[in-house]
């Protein structure tokens, strides 16, 4: 923890978006505005404020100030507190970069999706020039990040003309809490199956209602599906024939299932692929499956829990390759404890005897709820250099090979405050991803720990209905929050029409 002492300034609602910018420079910071004995970083604040102006300039002692002049003219309350938050962020953000010599490509973005402030201007039809301009004076943004969005987002538009369109669509993610072990980092709903058939059958019996019920419900109003996602967990860690009728339930349930764009089932652990399941997968034409290797030391698979081998990650794809699946994504992830910069491009080296059509490239983050976590002591990670290193590896090698970026994310704690990017190649991208990393559609979860997510035709505003994350309370209540869910879908689109 790193005590932080700023002096100068007052309002408490300024605390938490500091400790945010803080912590892309230290482990866990906490920001005070009366000294305290213990601080051991004192940065002295001086702001001049009249109708029009906004003054900030902030430095430590003996060091070089920094400063930023913001116009208030015509601001309503809400607007001048905005714009004087961002003057003292980016004044602070100046400060810690000159004591640490980091220095933060995000600027003061500490979101976790940076891709839909560009998809805003674009939106806006604000000329790209000025929207990168934007993007720089208000976050402090490098022009490798910039540019990064832009190409992402060039890239979306590309594979999705319709993308600011699709509004009146929904996509379904579907959520199966079970994996054959629980991993080190996962802060996912994921129980480990064995020994749990019981529970695993009830939690069916309640996904197939929902899919039932939110099928006719789209039928209903007549509002199409762009994509669906079974996600979890690992939604391969069930029986080949339960998979069967599961797909069963949702041809039969939601509407004209053939004109749905994509259809993808995370098959992400190795160790749930056999010959039976990767034949129900081709039997309903599911798109796209996903095999993880996250790494291509057993040591590091052992370490973090995965009770598979290297061997049966290669040998499952080239099963799943001899049964028809041609669209595979594989995830890999940077900074895995014990891991550097041998590791990772072993592991480049193993996907290059492989080619997936995409490569999500992860760099490890400490979750609070994580194994890993709690921890920490004992999982020892590459320092921030390493990690740099690691993800240059990654961007080298997929343009090497043609994999293009097609949606970014980031995460708290993420280590080297660097991103989680989706490659693919050329027209192999999953729009699932990336409708629900723009926010742009409306997202229905169904199954365990599902997240809705409701987008407001008009604002944008986004309101989020989670069902329960353990199958016992899903199990107990899925009836009742099948009801809400619906409740709220007809209150979204019944905006949408009265517009
Ligand atoms: S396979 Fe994925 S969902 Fe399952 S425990 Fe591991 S990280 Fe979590």
């Amino acid at each position: 923890m790193k005590s932080i002492t700023i002096s100068g300034l007052q309002d408490d609602r300024l605390i938490r978006p500091l400790e945010h910018i803080g912590n892309l420079f230290f482990e866990d910071t906490k920001v005070t505005f009366t000294p305290e004995d213990e601080a051991e970083i004192i940065i002295y604040f001086n702001v001049s404020e009249d109708e029009d102006r906004y003054f900030v300039e902030g430095s430590l002692d003996g060091r070089q100030p920094f400063n930023c002049e913001k116009d208030l003219a015509n601001l309503d309350e809400k607007e001048r507190f905005k714009e004087q938050k961002n003057a003292i962020s980016q004044v602070y953000l100046k400060v810690l970069q000159d004591l640490t010599g980091m220095i933060q490509k995000w600027g003061i973005l500490t979101g976790i999706r940076p891709t839909k402030l560009l998809h805003k201007h674009m939106q806006n039809n604000t000329p790209k020039v000025e929207a990168h301009q934007a993007l720089k004076e208000e976050y402090l943004m490098s022009d490798e990040k910039i540019d990064l969005m832009q190409r992402i987002i060039d890239r979306q538009l590309a594979v999705i003309p319709d993308l600011y369109d699709l509004k009146k669509e929904v996509s379904i993610y579907i959520g199966i809490p079970f994996c054959p072990t629980k991993c080190a980092y996962c802060t996912f709903p994921a129980y480990a199956i064995n020994g749990r058939q019981g529970s695993v059958f009830s939690f069916l019996g309640g996904l197939h209602y929902e899919i039932q019920k939110t099928g006719e419900w789209l039928k209903s109003k007549n509002i199409k599906i762009t994509t669906v996602y079974y996600g979890g967990g690992t939604p391969t860690s069930i029986t080949a024939e339960e998979m069967d009728m599961l797909y069963e339930q949702m041809n039969q349930s939601f509407p004209d299932v053939q004109s749905i764009r994509e259809i993808t089932v995370e098959a992400g652990r190795p160790d749930t692929i056999s010959p039976e399941k990767l034949e129900v997968l081709n039997k309903w034409n599911i798109d796209r499956i996903s095999i993880n290797p996250q790494s291509y030391t057993q040591q590091t698979l052992k370490a973090i829990g995965r009770h598979h081998t290297v061997e049966e990650t290669i040998d499952k794809y080239h099963l799943a390759r001899q049964h028809g699946m041609n669209n595979i994504n594989m995830d890999l992830i940077i900074g895995l404890p014990g891991e550097g910069v041998e590791e990772f491009q072993h592991s480049l080296d193993q996907t290059e005897e492989l080619m997936p059509e995409s490569l999500t490239v992860h760099t490890l983050s400490f979750k609070r709820a994580s194994e890993m976590t709690r921890n920490k002591a004992r999982y020892k990670v590459a320092d921030r250099d390493e990690i740099q290193e690691m993800m240059r590896m990654a961007e080298d090698w997929t343009e090497k090979y043609e994999y293009v970026p097609y949606y970014l994310y980031r995460q708290k704690n993420i280590l080297g405050n660097l991103e989680n990017v989706g490659y693919s190649k050329i027209g192999q991208e999953s729009i699932y991803n990336i409708m629900m990393m723009e926010e742009l559609q409306t997202v229905i979860g169904l199954g365990c720990g599902a997240s809705s997510k409701f987008i407001h035709p008009v604002t944008g505003k986004i309101t989020q209905f989670s069902n329960p994350k353990d199958p016992k309370t899903y199990n107990d209540s899925f009836e009742e929050y099948t009801d809400k869910k619906l409740a709220l879908l007809e209150e979204h689109f019944s905006a949408e029409k009265s517009l």
